[in-house]
């Protein structure tokens, strides 16, 4: 093998998504909805693949069909508080995973480092490293608390620490807002912190905001994008499978200033080209139908968060219930839980994991219940710290939420 693949080999989607598949487990591991999308999304597709639009069988403009990338410019221009170039300042790429891996491979070069807030989607360390660089982790630290459930905002970056990491070396930080798989909402308050870190090191930003649109209680989703001296330095990643709840359809973005972009580009020129057409197409219509109905209550940005809040309320319910402690999550459709207080032999599961994933894979093959061990978010040095926690997804229906529940009620 290449030498810059060298240990990367394992993934955590590929191992507990088959063993969730071969023990038929209910699936309240991987992320994605068991739900249907809106109706106006699948009959967008239904559409642009219809006989008379058969020229978007064809291939289309590398960078991004323009009927998206003059939507996503639109959308994003005003999100971000200025007029963004349809064709300089936006990429689309095959999912979030597209945009962040033309990012680190256009502009992380060989030795630079990478700062990376633990926990954190699992992909940002192999990527790092396939672009040559070393990932330096900084891990958010929970506050106890008494009383009440603990909060994705409980769990906070020591202002300190995080200094710390920052050299001559460092080239780029990668935040994640709303968190996967914490659920943290980042305040805006906390961004300032990491803004002007980055601009007083000049340091770059990867800001994966692919669950954007995914806030509870009034939270605010803040761009750090939009703070002084940030947009030239940063790269905001966003999804259409975590947008519109079709997460096989793979389709992704970033938007940058066009000093960047063009690096981004280059790695997507000569590597895939173009993303499917019929699938943007597809996207620009949702979102041109999104966009017209913006601040009501109707648009499925709203409506979305609305329907999950009450979904991550009854899991918490369901998890509190079965004797774990859940980490109500500010954002996006994840939870973890503490299973520390969980008495279950795992003395058929093999010794030399980590304690959750030993559970996680008792849960899956006793009980048919599926969901993924917390340590995989973690870096080597750190998992060992942060191995009694699961993490559950609850963009489920109903009927996968009573199945779960059977199953759970079986711990007491
Ligand atoms: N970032 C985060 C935080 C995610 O959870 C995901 C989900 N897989 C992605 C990026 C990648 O998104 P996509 O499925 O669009 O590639
Ligand atoms: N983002 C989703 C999750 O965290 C899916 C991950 C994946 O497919 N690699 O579960």
């Amino acid at each position: 093998n290449a030498r810059r693949i060298e240990g990367l080999d394992k993934n955590i989607w590929v191992e507990f998504t088959q063993l969730a598949a071969d023990y038929k487990a209910v699936n309240m591991g991987q992320g994605f909805p068991d739900m249907p999308p809106p109706q106006h999304v699948t009959d967008a597709l239904v559409h642009a693949c219809s006989a008379e639009n058969y020229r978007f069988h064809q291939y289309t403009r590398s960078f991004g069909h323009p009927r998206l990338v003059t939507a996503l410019a639109e959308l994003y221009g005003k999100l971000h508080g200025r007029t963004l170039n349809a064709f300089t300042n936006i990429l689309v790429t095959v999912g979030g995973y597209g945009s962040l891996f033309c990012a680190f491979q256009g502009l992380i070069d060989l030795g630079d480092e990478v700062i990376i807030i633990e926990p954190y989607f699992d992909c940002y360390e192999p990527m790092v490293k396939m672009a040559g660089g070393i990932p330096v982790f900084v891990p958010l630290r929970p506050t106890p608390v008494k009383g009440r459930l603990q909060s994705s905002g409980d769990w906070s970056l020591d202002p300190e620490e995080l200094v710390s990491k920052f050299n001559k070396r460092t080239k780029a930080i990668v935040i994640n807002t709303p968190n996967n798989p914490l659920g943290k909402v980042f305040s805006r308050h906390e961004l300032e912190g990491i803004a002007e870190l980055c601009v007083q090191n000049d340091v770059l930003c990867f800001s994966d905001e692919v669950y954007e649109w995914l806030v509870y209680d009034n939270r605010e989703h803040v761009r750090i994008a939009t703070f002084p001296g940030m947009w030239e330095r940063t790269v905001t990643v966003g999804s259409a499978g975590k947008t519109f709840s079709v997460t096989g359809w793979k389709l992704g973005w970033s938007v940058a200033p066009e000093g960047l972009m063009k690096h981004l580009q280059t790695v997507h020129q000569n590597c895939i080209y173009n993303c499917p057409t019929p699938l943007q197409e597809a996207v620009a219509n949702a979102f041109s139908v999104e966009l017209s109905r913006l601040a009501s209550p109707s648009c499925y940005f709203s409506s979305l968060p609305n329907e999950l809040r009450v979904k991550r309320d009854r899991m918490a319910d369901m998890l509190s219930h079965a004797g774990m402690q859940p980490v109500l999550p500010e954002g996006g459709y994840f939870m973890i839980a503490d299973i520390s207080n969980i008495e279950v032999d795992l003395s058929g599961e093999k010794d030399d994991e980590f304690y959750d994933s030993k559970f996680v894979k008792w849960l899956i093959k006793n009980k048919g219940l599926a969901s993924i061990p917390v340590s995989a978010f973690y870096s080597a040095e750190n998992k060992k710290n942060f191995s009694k926690f699961i993490r559950l997804c609850f963009i489920k229906e109903d009927a996968t939420f009573e199945k779960a529940a059977a199953i759970l009620n079986d711990f007491k």
